[in-house]
């Protein structure tokens, strides 16, 4: 019988990271300076690395490149998605990335990054940087050469349950006390607009002005046009949030039991309230696994909520 493959995550340290992966979820942090879980990752800075099981103490990468089979045969060089849970202690610098015909022409065949973010807790009136007030590209590239940052960014309140679709070009920043749910393309190609003049050893981190001002889409798209409102019980279905071309979202409430097939060429699942079990097979918060292909029926009893993310 073909089995869920769960993977151990890897933890970065940052400047701006916090202790929460911890305290809310958990898992053991290198410091309380941890930043980012990279819990389904095939990048060689930091693998997920699968346990228990047939496949237990293998890469992510290496299933991919050498068990295919588990993914329905789906086709690239590497594997096309990278979940995170990130926790900001304080404000991340702004950014934006490109989509995959820049990143091919100038980033030496990389991948653009297409991201969206699920709020899984932050403090009342928590802010988020999407998009910029601009009205032409003249009038973009005139207010960040004049440094009018507080007239160009575009600052949005969220709250827990939020989801947002960030788009290449969308000038983008998580703030301070944000614990959210990343799921992106599988780049890492991010071009630094503006860092608050912040120093890191003495000195101020690079900026990515040229490249940034290629690729900002002008105007932004309206905040309402990206967001979504994730929060409602979804009673023991399978609810998709968002599909687009890189990958699609779905939620699960788990109260009780309720089932799904798996359809797609494989899931990848994030357990991030409660617990329970898929087949037998027990889950809790925190756990984040491939459902590989020809898994059929999931069978999901407890009570749990569960992110499905899929090519
Ligand atoms: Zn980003």
């Amino acid at each position: 019988m073909t089995k869920i493959i769960k993977l151990k995550p890897y933890f970065k340290e940052v400047l701006w990271g916090g202790k929460k992966l911890n305290t809310e979820f958990g898992y053991s942090i290198p410091s309380d300076k941890t930043g980012e879980c990279w819990a389904v990752s095939a990048r060689e800075s930091g693998e997920s690395i699968a346990y228990g099981g047939e496949y237990g103490g293998r890469t992510l990468s290496d299933l991919w490149a050498n068990e295919r089979e588990l993914f329905g045969n789906a086709e690239g060089d590497v594997f096309p998605l990278l979940v995170k849970i990130i926790d900001a202690q304080s404000d991340l610098s702004i950014q934006v990335h490109p989509d995959d015909q820049y990143a091919q022409e100038h980033e030496n065949g990389s991948f653009g990054k297409t991201e969206c973010w699920y709020i899984l807790d932050c403090p009342e009136n928590a802010k988020l940087v999407i998009g910029h007030n601009a009205k032409s590209r003249a009038e973009l590239a005139e207010m960040i050469n004049e440094n009018r940052w507080d007239e160009l960014i575009r600052e949005v309140t969220v709250k827990k349950g939020d989801f947002i679709q960030i788009v290449p070009g969308t000038v983008h920043a998580i703030e301070s006390g944000i614990l959210l749910l990343e799921i992106q393309q599988n780049s890492d190609i991010t071009y630094r607009v503006y860092d608050y003049d912040r120093l890191q050893d003495g000195k101020k981190r690079p900026l990515h002005i040229d490249k940034a001002l290629d690729v900002i889409a002008c105007p932004s798209k309206t905040f309402m046009e990206v967001f979504m409102d994730a929060s409602s019980e979804c009673d023991n279905v399978l609810k998709e949030i968002i599909s687009c071309n890189c990958y699609s979202v779905s939620r699960i409430t788990v109260d009780g039991k309720m089932e799904f097939e798996m359809n797609k060429p494989f899931m990848i699942a994030s357990v991030l309230q409660g617990e329970g079990d898929i087949n037998g097979e027990p889950l809790k918060k925190g756990d984040h696994f491939i459902i590989p292909s020809g898994y059929g029926l999931a069978q999901l009893t407890g009570n749990m909520e569960v992110i499905i993310t899929s090519i």
